[in-house]
């Protein structure tokens, strides 16, 4: 068995975000440039902040990094995730940190009907990404997870949260996400000129790069992550999140098994996507949709966006073509060799 983690590797971190750490290197009008690199939520964090009160902001926002860690985390035991999931289905009074990205997620889970679900943390456990303990369920296994997976079965009054017992939550398709809006609305409020924030395999930006110009982000190539790019996009401030199955799987028996569960099976999602890459003002929100939309497949994911819009992604599907949604039109640079087809809507 093999197994492939991104969390541990920097040089797909860096993939992730290639272009705009290139483009930091020079500190234009005077501002000044801070940038800052910590380990947290499994992978490497990334801060490089613009402005005058830049190393002051850099440390405000590092504090909150750690903060949310320790309250969002589904394997540090006493997180309030954590809590909730051991509660034997008693209310478990939350902070508002973890309201907000509960909220979020519910609110994605019933517009995706279901494909995003943060109760799939019994089938993430069983498929062994939790104790990285890799293994594949049996059938019987499934099924049997199945009676406590449903993002109906959270129940949120006020800031008393409860589920069932033997339902359990899982942040993971959204913390990061939801760290980097709380970060970049720190830096913000911290009066900063442009900041990048890059957190595995989510980017958000702030403001603008000190020369005027557009943030470029990379897009991973999800068949050579460490390497290569599909290409790049030029944004102002906004979030850029990817998630793919090549982000974390194993192999075994000749097949690869990836992170990302269809909450309707038990399975990791087979959905005809290797990569989806969401393009939305708020971080939350960018991360929550680029799981679910993974989740979805191209289809759903396209008819998704024309029912609730808000944000654009980057598709990349099995067969590798490239599919753009239109507000992406002229600002996504192909690689060399790469086409992609632009979806109109
Ligand atoms: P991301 O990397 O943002 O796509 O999130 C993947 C992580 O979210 C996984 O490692 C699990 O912790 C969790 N997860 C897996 N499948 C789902 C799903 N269908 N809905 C919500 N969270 C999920
Ligand atoms: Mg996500």
């Amino acid at each position: 068995m093999s197994v492939f983690y991104k969390g541990l590797s920097l040089t797909a971190v860096f993939c992730a975000a290639a272009l705009f750490f290139s483009s930091c290197g020079v500190d234009l009008n005077g501002s000044e440039k801070r940038s800052k690199q910590i380990f947290a939520m499994d992978t490497i964090v990334e801060l490089t902040v613009y402005g005058k009160n830049a190393e002051q902001a850099i440390e405000s926002a590092a504090a909150k990094i750690t903060e949310l860690e320790a309250e969002l985390s589904a394997t540090k035991a006493d997180s309030a995730v954590s809590k909730i999931n051991s509660a034997l289905g008693a209310d478990v009074t939350v902070s508002d940190n973890v309201k907000a990205p509960l909220l979020a997620a519910l609110d994605i889970s019933s517009k995706s009907k279901g494909a995003f679900d943060i109760t799939v943390f019994p089938f993430v456990k069983a498929w062994g990404f939790v104790s990285k303990e890799y293994r594949v369920p049996g059938k019987d296994e499934l099924s049997r997870l199945q009676d406590f997976v449903g993002f109906k079965k959270i129940e949120i009054n006020g800031n008393a949260v409860s589920v069932p017992n033997g339902t359990e939550i899982d942040l993971g398709g959204i913390a990061k996400g939801y760290t980097s809006q709380c970060v970049c609305d720190i830096l913000k409020e911290s009066g900063v000129t442009g900041a990048v924030i890059s957190l595995g395999g989510n980017a958000q930006t702030v403001g603008g790069k000190p020369d005027g110009s557009k943030w470029r982000i990379a897009v991973c190539d999800p068949d050579d992550p460490d390497n290569g790019t599909i290409g790049s996009l030029a944004v102002d401030e906004t979030a850029v999140v990817t998630s793919g199955g090549y982000q974390r799987f194993f192999e075994s028996g000749g097949k690869k098994y990836h992170h990302i569960i269809n909450p309707s099976t038990g399975y990791p999602s087979e959905s005809g996507l290797k990569s989806v890459t969401v393009v939305c003002a708020d971080g939350t929100y960018a991360d929550g949709l680029s799981t679910a939309l993974f989740v979805l497949g191209l289809d759903d994911a396209l008819a998704y966006r024309k029912s609730h819009g808000g944000f654009d992604a980057v598709f990349v599907s099995d067969d590798g073509t490239i599919t753009i949604t239109s507000g992406l039109k002229g600002l996504f640079t192909p690689a060399q060799g790469r086409q992609f087809s632009l979806y109109e809507d």
